[in-house]
């Protein structure tokens, strides 16, 4: 199945999407997470993108658009992929759509995390991420057990950069004006689950599990 949680940055996408992807059986894909990635190993993607991801800003849709088709190219995805963060705009829903046609696929179901702007505020000044392996907490709600060091790997817990106040604020902005009407689209499109996202991590959990039953995945 092709599903994609959706939600604005903060919502708890990254959070969920490992109990999600193991219940599809698919990879787990998620652009920032690549883009990251790229950053740590100093590439030429790594470096363009820092320049919008430091702004707040969305990268350009044809460098996403192309990363996610190569992605979608690898084997352990070819019986689909949990989208985390992608598409962020109305742009990289239709090329989403078209390549999956190409493949022979449709997104299946959409996962829709909703959530206030005022928490997801606190969510991400509070988000804190391994450098190792990219898993988050959260200082007060999801604290690592030792300050400062990844439960997962033993990795280095530190803040994102775009997760300073300023930056937070101007992604927020980004999310209203650019990633919001993707949403519309999606509902044209697919059968969107709405999820109560301002609950603890258990209880969203519970309800992702509910409405990935209702989707039949
Ligand atoms: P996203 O991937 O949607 O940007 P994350 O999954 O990284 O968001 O979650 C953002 C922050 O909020 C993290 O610090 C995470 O630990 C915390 N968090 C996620 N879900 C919840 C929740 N249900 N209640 C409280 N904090 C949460
Ligand atoms: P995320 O980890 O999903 O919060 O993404 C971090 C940053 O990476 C975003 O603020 C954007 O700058 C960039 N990014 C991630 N996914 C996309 C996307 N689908 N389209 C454009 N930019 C993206």
């Amino acid at each position: 199945m092709d599903v994609i949680l959706f939600g604005p940055p903060g919502a708890g996408k990254g959070t969920q999407a490992g109990v999600v992807s193991g219940l599809l059986a698919v990879p787990h894909v998620s652009t920032g997470d690549i883009f990251r990635k790229h950053l740590k190993q100093g590439t030429a993607l790594g470096q363009l993108a820092r320049s919008f991801m430091d702004k707040g800003a969305l990268v350009p849709d044809e460098v996403v658009v192309d990363i996610v088709a190569s992605r979608l190219d690898e084997a352990d995805a070819g019986g689909g992929a949990l989208f985390d963060g992608f598409p962020r705009t109305v742009r990289q829903a239709e090329l989403l759509a078209q390549r999956l046609s190409e493949l022979g696929r449709s997104v299946d179901g959409v996962l829709n995390l909703v959530v206030a702007d005022e928490v997801v505020v606190g969510r991400l000044s509070g988000r804190r991420t391994c450098m190792g392996c990219g898993a988050t907490y959260h200082v007060s709600f999801n604290p690592p057990s030792t300050l400062g060091v990844c439960d997962r790997c033993g990795g280095e817990v530190v803040q994102r950069k775009d997760d300073e106040e300023e930056t937070v604020r101007a992604r927020i902005e980004t999310y209203h004006r650019e990633t919001r009407p993707v949403l519309a689209w999606l509902r044209e499109h697919s059968a969107v689950v709405d999820i109560n996202a301002d609950q603890s991590i258990d209880a969203v959990e519970a309800e992702l599990r509910a409405g990935l039953a209702a989707m039949g995945g």
